[in-house]
């Protein structure tokens, strides 16, 4: 597997580098976003990790921009802010998930394989919501026939609730499938995402593919026509 590490601090980028160059993989690395851009764009990768503070340019337009010419591999932001605003930021943009410094090379780790798990296998069906359609295969999403721009976490919230159609999920579940592992999340970059989804499925707000249930989570109910 081969590995992007875009980070400016050299100890840091260097304790990446080291942690990850094992058991085969390649691990190539950027200090600054110019140089991120090119080799994310001339060397394909399997994943990327990008700190989002960067000099040259900025980690959010180096991911916006990969997604823009079409780069599908999943990035792992490191954010050194711990406003939850920065974290929304970095996922719309194009981001898989994020993990906030002080990190451990464990949890960095821990999320570089859940990326890679769920960027390995998904099983493809085609689900139909009135107008909706999304196909778990292609991982796109459309409404009349017209495609519906989704970011990865939007995606990603969205197939987890439909695979589990009818059946009330909570915050809690749904953040820990997300992110894997039960480090300390943000529950407003959930609720954020949620409402950019529902904005996006449904721009009139009269279809509500998304039920909240009060107290208990969210539930997505396949129509039955
Ligand atoms: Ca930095």
């Amino acid at each position: 597997m081969r590995l992007l590490i875009v980070e400016d601090e050299d100890v840091l980028r260097a304790q990446l580098v080291e942690h990850f160059a094992v058991n085969g993989t390649v691990v190539e690395e950027a200090a600054d976003g110019r140089d991120a851009l090119y080799l994310g764009s001339e060397f394909p990768c399997d994943l990327a990790i990008v700190d989002l503070g960067l000099p040259e340019i900025s980690g959010i337009d180096v991911i916006r921009q990969w997604r823009q010419a079409g780069h599908e591999f999943p990035i792992l932001i490191l954010t050194a802010r711990s406003n939850w605003q920065d974290k929304v930021e970095g996922l719309e943009a194009g981001a898989d998930d994020y993990v906030t410094k002080p990190f451990h090379l464990e949890e960095v780790q821990a999320r570089v394989t859940a990326l890679m798990r769920r960027a390995a296998g998904h099983a493809s069906s085609q689900v139909q919501y009135g107008p909706i359609n999304i196909d778990t295969g292609a991982r796109t999403v459309s409404r009349e026939g017209e495609a519906v721009e989704l970011t990865t976490y939007e995606y990603n919230t969205l197939a987890y609730l439909v695979h589990h159609a009818g059946k009330v999920i909570s915050k809690t579940e749904l953040t820990e499938h997300l992110y894997d592992q039960d480090y300390d999340r943000d529950s407003n970059v959930l609720e954020v995402f949620v409402g950019r989804l529902r904005k996006k499925l449904d721009p009139g707000g009269d279809l509500k593919p998304i039920a909240t249930i009060r107290g208990a989570g969210y539930r997505f109910d396949l129509e039955r026509t």
